[in-house]
């Protein structure tokens, strides 16, 4: 992203992975968080993929950098401490600190456990798989989630479906990537519109609403061609009616990619009628407001581990 003249607000709901602490990304931590400094963010949400429950688990990614669940908790460990750092050290930029879920095997059990065991200011809600399989992971991973669920819309049925468990279960402050399901789908527009699909997600927006949480409205399929972020425009349309604050997220996985598509992923979301209601989301400003600036804050070394 090019450093603009004019001072905007700007916001990430979602990024901040780094090369440091996730296989697929580039950079250094503190590389990453600069940027975002530079470019003169507002407040971030820095998140990072939780570490697996078991081996079984790991993407290949993962598995050929040497990794098991054992070092991939410790890995995430010491994530959140380098966050706490950086949290004292930006004291212009908020960032808040958080971890993006998965729904693999026991993941309820498991995502509760590392809640408590790691305090992160905010949950990052997301569904990467579908009958433990990866589908964003590549259009062959996506293949085979269809083949198992019987048909695309019968994926879509099944992803929404675990998506509603997930957000009941968890209560993420942030549900990310809403409609990530389409990612290898070119005609998703029909696809999301069948009834039994359309019902599924009108309903876990009415969860969302009712539960009070914020919608990431994902830029990142902006930078890899994609015509818009998630969600797509009939869902956001439904998310306002509904009283939803979505707020942009970037997604960065890079130095390269922090900042980029949140200017047009803003005007994207004023056209569509949210204000600057992505601004300040209560319940993230809450957050902000109990940590408050130089509050002390407990380190991995001071927790007790696994
Ligand atoms: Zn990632
Ligand atoms: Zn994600």
């Amino acid at each position: 992203m090019a450093a603009g003249k004019e001072r905007k607000y700007l916001v990430s709901v979602h990024g901040g992975h780094s090369g440091q602490y996730c296989c697929h990304a580039q950079d250094t931590l503190d590389e990453v968080v600069q940027a975002y400094a530079r470019y003169g963010f507002n407040w971030v949400v820095i998140s990072e993929h939780i570490p697996p429950q078991t081996d079984a688990f790991l993407y290949p990614d993962e598995i050929e950098a040497g990794l098991d669940s054992k070092a991939m908790y410790q890995r995430f460990a010491a994530y959140l401490d380098h966050c706490r750092r950086l949290q004292r050290q930006f004291l212009d930029m908020k960032i808040l600190v958080a971890m993006e879920t998965e729904t693999c095997g026991n993941y309820l059990s498991w995502i509760t456990r590392l809640r408590s065991e790691f305090c992160p200011d905010l949950v990052v809600g997301a569904v990467h798989h579908v009958d433990d399989i990866a589908f964003d992971y590549g259009p062959e991973q996506y293949r085979q989630a269809v083949d198992k669920c019987g048909g695309l819309e019968k994926l879509y049925c099944r992803y929404f479906d675990l998506q509603h468990a997930m957000i009941e279960g968890l209560k993420p402050q942030v549900v990310a990537h809403f409609d990530l399901i389409r990612i290898f789908d070119p005609g998703y527009s029909k696809t999301i519109s069948a009834e039994p699909v359309r019902r599924r997600w009108l309903r876990n927006l009415e969860l969302v609403a009712d539960l009070g949480l914020v919608l990431d409205y994902n830029v990142s399929s902006l930078r890899k061609g994609a015509a818009e972020p998630y969600p797509t425009m009939p869902i956001c349309r439904r998310a306002r009616e509904l009283g939803i604050i979505m707020a942009p997220g970037d997604d960065s996985h890079s130095v390269a990619t922090v900042g980029v598509g949140i200017k047009r992923g803003i005007k994207l979301l004023e056209k569509a009628g949210f204000g600057d209601s992505w601004k300040n989301p209560p319940l993230i400003d809450e957050v902000i407001e109990n940590r408050g600036p130089g509050q002390p804050v407990i380190t991995g070394s001071e927790r007790k581990f696994l």
